[in-house]
């Protein structure tokens, strides 16, 4: 199974609709998804179209209680099934603080689960906090949804620096896999010139860590689509609510690209300094 965390601690760049619908995109070529929505704000759920009841078992219940995750699990369709989530889950951070291995838990209960799904997906919240430290340790790849506007890399130094932390602490086999231009508007200069940037930056760094030695910078770019902004309130995937849209076909094509990983469809980074995240606030255009 490809275990994939969609991560960045900024909020509103694209990280739920990318767990959403490249799950579901990877469920329409045919593979088996799970989606495990790790953010409070169960937006992912809600997207998938599951609202959780009183006393319904939630990812709360998996990381604070004793739930496993088959008791969580729901099925969406044939080959798409989600580990849903609620506000209840805001509580973890707190109620985990001065638990031992805190850090491992959600890593634990996957391995003890006998799903036989090709790809688990994981939506993170918009923080570097025990949620996503427990995604971080329990994945093996992290895709990363920016939005090219001129602070798209702001924080990115201390994301990178917390993948690189887990990754020689908790998860040997973490790596950052892939970077996702969200709500790409190629009409504007803003955002060619944003998304040169981050290409060139991403290329330009020089200094090599197996953590990115095998970042790809995907090809498809999400363009900036109102059938995807829209489909999360009618709790359908974009595919189901708007197949025929720009939206449908851009997921679709980066599914394929992520069913293709290491193929030519997707350019290889030159590596992606820890030691040079300063690049990132002195670049002048960005
Ligand atoms: P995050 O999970 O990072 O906070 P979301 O995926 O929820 O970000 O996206 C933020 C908002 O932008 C949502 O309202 C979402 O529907 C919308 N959105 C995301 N991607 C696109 C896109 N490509 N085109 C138009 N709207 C989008
Ligand atoms: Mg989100």
């Amino acid at each position: 199974m490809r275990k994939i965390a969609i991560i960045n601690q900024k909020g509103g760049v694209g990280k739920t609709t990318t767990a959403v619908n490249l799950a579901a995109g990877l469920a329409q070529s045919g593979k088996r998804v799970c989606v495990l929505d790790l953010d409070p704000q169960a937006h992912a759920s809600l997207h998938l179209g599951v609202t959780l009841h009183d006393g319904q078992p939630s990812v709360y219940d998996l990381l604070c209680g004793d739930a496993s995750i088959a008791d969580v699990r729901q099925n969406i369709s044939s080959n798409l099934s989600v580990i849903p989530t609620n506000l209840d889950l805001a509580a973890a951070e707190l109620e985990l603080a001065g638990e031992v291995g805190r850090e491992v838990i959600l890593r634990d209960r996957i391995e003890q689960d006998d799903d036989d799904s090709d790809f688990l997906i994981i939506d993170c919240p918009p923080s570097l906090g025990v949620l996503t430290l427990n995604a971080l340790t329990a994945v093996d790849e992290v895709f990363l949804p920016l939005q090219p506007h001129f602070l798209a890399l702001h924080g990115l130094s201390k994301l990178l620096r917390t993948i690189e932390i887990v990754s020689k602490r908790l998860n040997p086999k973490l790596r950052l896999e892939g970077i996702v231009l969200c709500m790409y508007e190629s009409s504007t200069r803003l955002a060619a010139e944003v998304s040169r940037d981050v290409e060139e930056f991403l290329q330009a760094s020089a200094s090599q860590s197996p953590v990115w030695a095998s970042a790809k910078f995907f090809q498809t770019k999400i363009r900036r689509n109102i059938r995807l902004a829209e489909a999360p309130s009618f709790g359908q995937s974009i595919f189901d609510y708007a197949p025929n849209s720009h939206g449908s076909e851009d997921y679709l094509n980066l599914a394929k690209e992520v069913l293709a990983t290491g193929s030519s469809n997707t350019k290889i980074c030159p590596g992606i300094a820890t030691a040079s995240p300063s690049v990132v606030f002195s670049s002048p255009t960005i």
